[in-house]
């Protein structure tokens, strides 16, 4: 059977999550600000390497190194991705807790390690610490990660880690105070060896996370008008095919709105384009407030604004055309602005769309016609 000595398998491992280091380190230059924690992420591996270097070069350096800085090294490596993670979920990083922690661990390790030697203390008090990190690690991903597999991995590969130091925290009990880390049971080597591919694993599972949250940023930023938030033209109109054919299929009916605010042009002549702007902004903000989870609302372009409504009546329609009509025009907000609203629903033989859209958008010539700041049904 292929047999490796443990001291290969750490400097391997840690050697592949440098790697990972060196991934995240490019990976983090072509990320946008707003993706924030891999610093963090970037160093721990490498921070982790030294720790594995140190290691596995005991006995060929002084024990202070291989031992007390080889243990800093990673209890820090493994605070860090911690903390990169908090950043990550934009949460409040807890440095101070986790420093602290880190220090009281290694005072300790050095102690058992050079003023009275004892093999199962160090290891009781490092794998206990790291049980911990692993742990709370684990249950901030499953917290506020998103459900993917990226997050289940990264999870997975922690819940593993905590696993691997438990069982070796247990396996410690009976060590001889003279033991060391390369006198080990097969049993005891196992264990390691998958505590420190876990380590790997939950690299590699952060590197995936973070890949996740470039894509998911990227639709975003395709699919939302960047001025106010509101979903683009296209993404609006693939939501409204999507939906016409859904309804079609349940027989169910949905309706449209067209909006477009009232002499928009004079308030950008009369108080500038930044202020023609924030009314747009405080516009989409009040009419999303008023539209239930279902509902889509799209910027179609310029001031004017379409709501998809699924599953919604021409007269529950009408009612939610009202409401925002209403709220638009008693807002206390400078400069005061109406809005006109078309509004229309899908027969059972609707064709398409566009005759949707037309039949919504003839409403709203409608209300301009009739003097706008009122809401209009179309035929
Ligand atoms: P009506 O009541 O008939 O709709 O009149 P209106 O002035 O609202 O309509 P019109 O189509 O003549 O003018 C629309 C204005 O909207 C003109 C354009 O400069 C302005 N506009 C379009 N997009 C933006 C934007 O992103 N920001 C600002 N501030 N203004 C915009
Ligand atoms: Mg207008
Ligand atoms: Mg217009």
């Amino acid at each position: 059977m292929l047999s490796l000595d443990p001291r290969t398998i750490y400097f391997l491992t840690g050697f592949m999550g440098a790697l990972m280091s060196v991934v995240l380190f490019f990976l983090r230059r072509s990320f946008p600000p707003t993706i924030k924690g891999l610093t963090e992420w970037t160093a721990a591996p490498a921070i982790i390497f030294v720790s594995t270097l140190l290691l596995s070069a005991r006995g060929a350096i002084p024990d202070f190194f291989s031992m007390t800085v080889a243990s800093l090294a990673l209890l820090s490596g493994m605070s860090l991705l911690y903390l990169g993670s908090q950043r990550f979920f934009g949460l409040p990083q807890s440095i101070r807790l986790w420093s602290s922690l880190v220090l009281a661990a290694v005072l300790v390790l050095a102690w058992y390690a050079h003023v009275e030697p004892h093999y199962g203390i160090r290891v009781l008090v490092a794998s206990s610490l790291i049980v911990i990190l692993s742990a709370s690690h684990a249950r901030l991903l499953l917290r506020h990660g998103t459900r993917s597999f990226a997050t289940s991995l990264t999870a997975a590969a922690l819940l593993i880690q905590a696993g691997a130091q438990a069982l070796r925290f247990v396996s410690a009990l009976d060590t001889p105070a003279d033991g060391t880390l390369f006198a080990l049971s097969p049993a005891q080597t196992a264990i390691i060896t998958t505590f420190t591919f876990s380590m790997l694993m939950v690299t590699i599972g952060v590197a995936l996370m973070a890949t996740d949250r470039l894509r998911y940023e990227f639709e975003h930023l395709a699919s939302h008008d960047s001025l106010t938030g509101a979903l683009t033209r296209r993404a609006l109109l693939e939501a409204c095919e999507q939906e016409l054919e859904r309804c079609q299929r349940k027989d169910h009916v949905m309706s449209m709105l067209m909006l477009d605010l009232d002499h928009f042009k004079t308030i950008n002549d009369i108080h500038g384009h930044l202020t023609g702007d924030r009314v747009l902004i405080d516009f989409v903000a009040r009419v999303t407030a008023l539209l239930r989870r279902p509902d889509r609302f799209g910027r179609f372009g310029g001031e004017e604004f379409v709501a998809l409504l699924p599953e919604t009546s021409l007269e529950e329609a009408r009612n939610v055309a009202e409401r925002i009509r209403a709220d638009v025009a008693s807002a206390g907000a400078q400069p005061w602005c109406t809005v006109s609203i078309g509004a229309a629903t899908s027969s059972a033989d609707e064709a398409s769309v566009d005759t949707l859209l037309a039949r919504a958008d003839a409403a709203l010539y409608q209300a301009k016609a009739a003097g706008r700041n009122c809401v209009k049904i179309g035929a």
